[in-house]
């Protein structure tokens, strides 16, 4: 069942189109990605579903209500941790989480969230001196501390060393394990394509793509790679009369086999029959960054 409904969302800004008719769902339980390349309107996006923004047109739905008329029956549903919060420099990480806690009917325990989020040594910290991974953790607890049914993270990682970013990445799928719906604003494919369940590509303000990560990789770029060294002498022939084989070249003492379905076992099968060992086998696959390429006809990075 959807629990976010977007559909054709306009947002500008004077004369910059931030959002060009975006329309997607987001299903109840799932990591519902957002990714695309700084500016392309992802932010404006969350923020009209948070009710934070008002659109020019189109339609926001959560839980079957209006983000704006029905903005404080969602502040108990939706947590939200926007870029940069920004809090008072002498409020204490403690603090911070029990004041935020007193705004909600049904709170998780802060102490508890300070603990999950490995905050446990600054909870006596101001604001103003914790680091910037740091302050990002504490945003993050701070879009939890509610309980929400959904919670909002945007640009959840950025900021982060790779440790802190895969334990962050840990505790959200704990989160979602709890059964709270979260959609994640991202600029990084890798957090999309190991977090989400479905995702909203988004270019220039439009959806170019809403699918798994699998499903939009396979979807642009069916094809698959393997590369390998024969033991023995093999002729060409042999692997492009495979049905699966689209084509082999060879690049010094390696062959490379381009193809598609099941490929590598297609492959692997025949070398069986022919008594042929290989080394140095790999089997390349497109990524979602190649995906995004195809899509967009840019890098994500660029
Ligand atoms: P993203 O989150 O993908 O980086 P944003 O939604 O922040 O994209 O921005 C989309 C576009 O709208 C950008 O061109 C940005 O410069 C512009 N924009 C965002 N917020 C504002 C604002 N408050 N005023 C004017 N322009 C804005």
């Amino acid at each position: 069942m959807p629990v976010i409904e977007v559909t054709n969302l306009h947002k500008r800004y004077g004369d910059t189109v931030a959002v060009d008719d975006v329309s997607f769902h987001v299903e109840t339980g799932d990591i519902f990605g957002v990714l695309g390349p700084n500016g392309a309107g992802k932010t404006t996006t969350v923020e009209c579903v948070a009710g934070l923004r008002v659109p020019d047109g189109g339609e926001v739905s959560v839980f079957g209500l209006d983000p704006r008329r029905d903005a404080a029956r969602l502040r108990q549903l939706v947590g939200v941790q926007l870029q940069e919060s920004q809090l008072p420099d002498r409020l204490r990480v403690a603090e911070a989480l029990e004041l935020y806690a007193s705004f909600y009917r049904d709170p998780a325990d802060p102490a508890q969230l300070i603990d999950e989020l490995g905050l446990g040594p600054k909870r006596n910290t101001p604001y103003d001196k914790l680091s910037g991974g740091q302050k990002q953790r504490l945003s993050i607890a701070l879009a939890l501390v509610g309980n929400p049914r959904i919670a909002i993270l945007d640009e959840l990682t950025t900021g982060l060393d790779p440790q802190a970013r895969r334990d962050t990445w840990s505790l959200i799928e704990r989160v979602r394990d709890r059964g709270v719906t979260i959609v994640l604003v991202t600029h990084f494919m890798e957090e999309a394509e190991r977090l989400c369940d479905r995702l909203a590509v988004i270019d220039k303000g439009r959806v170019v793509a809403l699918d798994s990560p699998a499903g939009l990789v396979s979807a642009v770029a069916p094809e698959q790679r393997i590369r390998f060294r024969p033991s023995a002498p093999l002729d060409d022939r042999h692997l492009t009369d495979l049905p699966e084989v689209t084509a082999v070249t060879r690049s010094g003492p390696q062959v490379v086999v381009t193809g598609t379905g099941d490929l590598l076992y297609a492959v692997a099968s025949l070398l069986a029959r022919h008594r042929i060992v290989v080394a140095d086998l790999r089997l390349e696959q497109a990524t979602l960054d190649d995906a995004f390429v195809e899509l967009t006809g840019h890098r994500l990075t660029d």
